[in-house]
């Protein structure tokens, strides 16, 4: 994989150009891939997202996002802009198979690809050009970089400003996590001497929801939650007939995992959720307890040090039980 720079010449030749975030993208898969097609489109390339699933609501207010396709919906549509694309960036994910049901279609195409990604141990092999960087805080932060690097600071529309301040903001949890730099701040400086409104973007994410999401909040912090002192651990265990009680939709349940670590000495935060297709896990962790290694080594994962996820095709109950081996397994690194 060639350094990213290498692309900055090329970029003022109009080019077809489509832009692929990880499954299910959350504020910074979305914002970074709107901020990119912005920015792109003021230097005239044709550019489209294409999104290997759906989204939540809580991103949907992006500028720019009710233009993104769902690959799981409009399959066909999809592939014939991706066979005419001349370059497709890959933004946010570290492995072409977070791309869920597009991993063969991208592994197919022989065009130019692009990895701008902040993943601990990305899968370069596939990647014409890219950056990996783990110490960035969020790909919207890369994709600001970049639009700095490659010479167009004047470029820095409304739009732009919005998204990239949605996937900082979000993947620094509020500037808390230990990613929250010195230039993640200087980044939010500059985007308020530029015009960024925060509150709204705040609002947008947080404070946007319908009570159902409360109510189901309220119910698995009361009824699924279990405590391992011992360990130092939390899980949270939401089995289907959840999802449909309180009518839970793709993004309700982002957040949730964060709760429990308010508790004094917790350590590891673990959240399985009972989706159709398969069982999907996350894991947030204080301190040095490594989520990352955690989650490729018992839930064919990955992520970052303190935030990871991971699935399972075993039932709830087996999956819960692999947990409780591994977390067993751990009790020196969890004390
Ligand atoms: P979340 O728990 O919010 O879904 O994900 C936490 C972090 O881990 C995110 O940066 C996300 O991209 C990453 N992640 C979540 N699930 C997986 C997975 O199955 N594989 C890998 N490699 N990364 C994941
Ligand atoms: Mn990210």
């Amino acid at each position: 994989m060639k350094p990213v720079q290498e692309i900055f010449p090329l970029l003022n030749e109009p080019k077809r150009v489509v832009i692929v975030p990880h499954q299910k993208p959350d504020a910074d898969a979305m914002g970074a891939s709107l901020a990119l097609l912005h920015f792109l489109r003021t230097l005239g390339h044709q550019v489209t997202i294409i999104s290997p699933t759906n989204w939540a609501g809580w991103v949907s207010w992006m500028p720019g996002c009710s233009e993104v396709i769902d690959y799981d919906l409009q399959k066909e549509n999809a592939e014939k802009i991706l066979d005419k694309a001349e370059w497709i960036f890959c933004l946010d994910f570290n492995a072409i198979n977070r791309t869920k049901n597009m991993t063969a279609k991208l592994e197919q195409l022989s065009c130019t690809k692009i990895l701008i990604d902040h993943h601990q141990q990305p899968d370069e092999k596939g990647f014409d050009y890219g950056i990996s960087d783990v110490k960035k805080s969020s790909t919207c932060e890369m994709i600001y970089d970049l639009i700095y690097a490659s010479g167009h600071s004047d470029k820095f529309s409304k739009d732009i400003i919005d998204c990239l301040y949605a996937g900082v903001l979000a993947d620094t949890g509020s500037f808390r996590f230990s990613s929250a730099s010195a230039n993640v701040h200087r980044l939010v400086a500059d985007l308020k001497d530029k015009g960024l409104e925060h509150m709204h973007v705040h609002q947008e994410l947080f404070d946007n929801f319908l009570e159902n999401r409360m109510r189901f909040i309220g119910h698995v912090l009361l009824n699924r939650m279990e405590i391992f002192y011992e360990y130092n651990t939390v899980l949270l265990k939401v089995p289907k007939s959840d999802l449909l009680k309180y009518q839970i939709k793709t993004g309700d349940t982002e957040g949730l995992v964060n709760y429990p670590q308010s508790i004094r000495g917790i350590k590891l935060v673990a959240i399985v959720i009972d989706r159709d297709e398969e069982r999907k896990w996350s894991f947030r962790s204080k301190g040095d307890f490594d989520c990352n290694t955690f989650a490729r080594k018992y839930f064919e994962g990955g992520g970052h040090f303190n935030a990871s996820g991971g699935r399972s095709s075993d039932s709830l109950e087996k999956t819960i039980e692999a947990f409780y081996s591994a977390m067993k397994e751990n009790k020196s690194l969890l004390q």
